[in-house]
C-alpha cells in the first residue's frame, strides 16, 4: 500500500460515500459563475498523465458549465524553466485544451508574502530556522509528505526570531494547533456531496514558505484558488491529503470554500505516478511520432494507455 492509500484509510465522515462524482449532478449554485482550473508545473514536458488530468478538468468544466483557469505553478525557480512553460502552452493548444484565463504564480509572490505576514500577525505562522536535515533528525512521526515537523521553532521568542532572521535563512510555518483552535472543526466536500472531516494534523505545521521558495505549494494554491474565484477544484488523488490542510488555510484566512474532485492517476509498472523520466510518453514525442490530438483524446477517454501504464485504481 502506498503512503497516500495508507492515509486514505483514516476514518472520515461521508454522507454519500457509495456514490461517485458522476452519479449526482452538481447543482450547488448555478447562479454563481463556476470556475475550475488546471495547474501544471513547468518542470519538464507534459506527458500523457498531464493530458489525462487536463481532460478530467475539461470534462468537469463541460458538465458544470464552468470557466477554466490555466495556472502555471512555477514558483520553484530551481526546477521550473520558462522554456517548459512555452512548450506546455504549445502542447495544451495542440491537445485542444481550452482555457479562459491564465495565471502565473511567479507573478504573485508579493501577494503570497502579504498573506504570510497576515498569518504571522495573527499568531498563526512562525519563522522556522531548521534545515531539512534537522527536521528529519528531530521528527518522530511520518506524514504523507515526509517527516512531520516536530515544532522545534514554534515557541521561539518572536523578538529573538526576528533578530535571528537578520543573519540566518528561514522559512515560515503554519501553527496548525493555533489555526485549528481559531477556526474549530472543519469539513470539506467533494463534487458528489460527500463530506470529509478535515484532519490538518495529518500534515502538521506545514511550510508556508521555505528557505529557497517564497511560497509553498499549499499556501500558493489556497491563495490562488480564492483570488481566482475557483469554485470547483479538479486535481489528482495524490493531493487528497493536502486538502485537509488547504481547508484549514482557507478557514484561517477567511476564504471561500471550494468543492473538490480528486481524479485517479496514471501510474507506471512500478506503481509510481508518471514523471519526467517517462520521456517517450511526452505529448511532444507522441506528436512527433505521428499521433493526432484526436487519437490521444480518444485513447485517454476510453482508457487505452501505452503498455505498462494504467489507472491507479484499476
Ligand atoms: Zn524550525
Amino acid at each position: 500500500m502506498n503512503r497516500v492509500a495508507a492515509f486514505r484509510s483514516t476514518p472520515y465522515v461521508t454522507k454519500y460515500g457509495d456514490k461517485t462524482a458522476h452519479d449526482i449532478p452538481q447543482v450547488e449554485s448555478r447562479a454563481m459563475t463556476m470556475r475550475t482550473r488546471f495547474a501544471p508545473s513547468p518542470t519538464g514536458h507534459l506527458h500523457i498523465g498531464h493530458a489525462y488530468a487536463a481532460l478530467a478538468v475539461e470534462a468537469e468544466a463541460k458538465r458544470l458549465g464552468a470557466r477554466v483557469t490555466l495556472r502555471i505553478e512555477d514558483i520553484d525557480a530551481t526546477r521550473c524553466k520558462p522554456e517548459f512553460t512555452e512548450a506546455m502552452l504549445d502542447d495544451l493548444r495542440w491537445l485542444g485544451f481550452h482555457w479562459d484565463n491564465l495565471v502565473v504564480q511567479s507573478d504573485r509572490l508579493d501577494r503570497y508574502a502579504e498573506v504570510i505576514a497576515q498569518l504571522a500577525a495573527e499568531g498563526l505562522a512562525y519563522r522556522c530556522f531548521c534545515t531539512r536535515k534537522e527536521v528529519q533528525a528531530a521528527a518522530t512521526k511520518m506524514g504523507p509528505e515526509g517527516p512531520i515537523y516536530p515544532g522545534t521553532c514554534r515557541d521561539l521568542d518572536p523578538e529573538k526570531a526576528t533578530a535571528r532572521a537578520e543573519t540566518e535563512p528561514f522559512g515560515w510555518r503554519l501553527n496548525h494547533h493555533a489555526a485549528m483552535d481559531r477556526v474549530g472543526p472543519l469539513t470539506w466536500r467533494d463534487f458528489s456531496g460527500a463530506e470529509y472531516q478535515a484532519q490538518p494534523e495529518l500534515l502538521g505545521d506545514i511550510l508556508l514558505a521555505s528557505r529557497d521558495r517564497p511560497a509553498s505549494y499549499h499556501l500558493a494554491v489556497v491563495v490562488d484558488d480564492a483570488d481566482g474565484h475557483i469554485s470547483h477544484i479538479v486535481r489528482g488523488q495524490d493531493l487528497w491529503l493536502a486538502t485537509h490542510v488547504h481547508r484549514l488555510l482557507q478557514a484561517a484566512l477567511d476564504l471561500p470554500e471550494p468543492v473538490y474532485h480528486h481524479h485517479v492517476l496514471l501510474i507506471d509498472e512500478t506503481g509510481r505516478k508518471l514523471s519526467k523520466s517517462h520521456g517517450s510518453l511526452t505529448l511532444q514525442a507522441l506528436r512527433q511520432g505521428g499521433m493526432s490530438a484526436e487519437q490521444l483524446r480518444d485513447d485517454l477517454t476510453n482508457h487505452r494507455f501505452p503498455a505498462g501504464i494504467r489507472l491507479q485504481s484499476a
